[in-house]
């Protein structure tokens, strides 16, 4: 039978062993990614959200096999990509793609755009030069560098942030990934580039008809609300929230979530005016030394005796799953 996800991901750690002094004891570790599990369907959309620290991006790069695991798995297509060698790994790459928040910094500053992008398709493409010049106009039409021939002899450090980012999008879309991880990316653009990259990568996702799985990486719930059809919470490495973004949105479960949400900007000044912001307190605690129990417990308003000492579970509310004692 034909699975329908196209990702699944379970019990993923990634624990980075911190370097020790010399007279130093036992082993630490930051525990960036602890024991997260989720799928997301064939054409589906996740956002991932969280604070800065909280393992987002290291997830994303696990998800991708751009670093080893401790322990769990990465389903992409039923095949774990832990377990593939270096040759069928390789064949999977072009699949899986990412996006990253500083495009000055993913791209070459050597390298005009048509090398850039001519790079990747004679890596991994049997075109004609022809061929693979044809396909660098019509991508950068694609991702609004029109017209195309005015970029082609362009270097990184000759275009604004926003085209900066639009040949990073070309160049993660030129292979018809299956998957596309987007990181924070419009975080380092200006303001007024924000709305265009958005609706450029949502354009993409709408024109791929269910064949491009997406993540979206954010700190920002309102860009994933924008973007993605499920959301997961990630605090201090753990998943603390998973479920739909318009059900987390309307009635986030976790204290955490409800934070995240309340100090969305309302565009109404009546309607903000109203709404309750809840006060986090405290700095997030280290993530060398993160508080035992439910990491949150510091700064939740709800704390309980338990939640100092013991891990929630997850818990299933409807169809979402909350990490929290409140709904044991
Ligand atoms: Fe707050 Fe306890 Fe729930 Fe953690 S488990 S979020 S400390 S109520």
């Amino acid at each position: 039978m034909e699975s329908h996800f196209s990702l699944k991901v379970i019990n993923l750690k990634k624990y980075f062993p911190v370097s020790r002094g010399f007279f130093a004891g036992p082993q630490k570790y930051v525990k960036a990614v602890d024991n997260i599990s989720f799928v997301v369907e064939k054409g589906g959309t996740l956002g991932i959200v969280g604070e800065s620290g909280s393992g987002k991006t290291t997830l994303a790069r696990l998800v991708l096999r751009l670093i080893e695991p401790t322990s769990g798995s990465v389903y992409f297509d039923n095949k774990n990509i832990f377990e593939l060698n270096k040759h069928e790994l390789r064949r999977l790459r072009p699949q899986m793609q990412m996006i990253f928040q500083d495009p000055m910094a993913s791209l070459n500053p050597r390298k005009k755009v048509k090398q850039i992008l001519a790079q990747v398709l004679k890596l991994h493409t049997s075109l004609s030069s022809e061929e693979i010049h044809e396909r660098i106009l019509s991508l950068l039409e694609k991702v609004g560098l029109s017209p195309p021939e005015l970029f082609l002899e362009r270097y990184p450090h000759e275009l604004s942030g926003g085209q900066r980012q639009r040949v990073c999008i070309s160049r993660a879309i030129a292979l018809n990934p299956r998957l596309l991880i987007a990181d924070e990316p419009v975080s380092a653009l200006d303001v007024s580039v924000r709305g265009q990259i958005i609706k450029l990568l949502l354009d993409i996702y709408n024109e791929s008809r269910g064949d491009m799985t997406y993540i979206v990486i954010s700190h920002d719930i309102a860009l994933i609300k924008s973007m993605c059809k499920n959301t997961l919470v990630m605090y201090l490495g753990r998943m603390v929230e998973l479920g739909e973004t318009d059900r987390i949105i309307e009635s986030p479960l976790h204290p955490y979530t409800k934070v995240l949400i309340s100090a969305i900007p309302i565009p109404d000044p009546e309607s903000a005016r109203e709404r309750k912001r809840i006060p986090i307190t405290g700095e997030p605690p280290s993530l060398i030394d993160p508080p035992p129990g439910c990491h949150f417990h510091p700064r939740c308003p709800y704390v309980m005796d338990k939640c100092r000492t013991e891990t929630p579970s997850y818990f299933q509310v409807d169809d979402r799953l909350v990490s929290c004692f409140l709904y044991e």
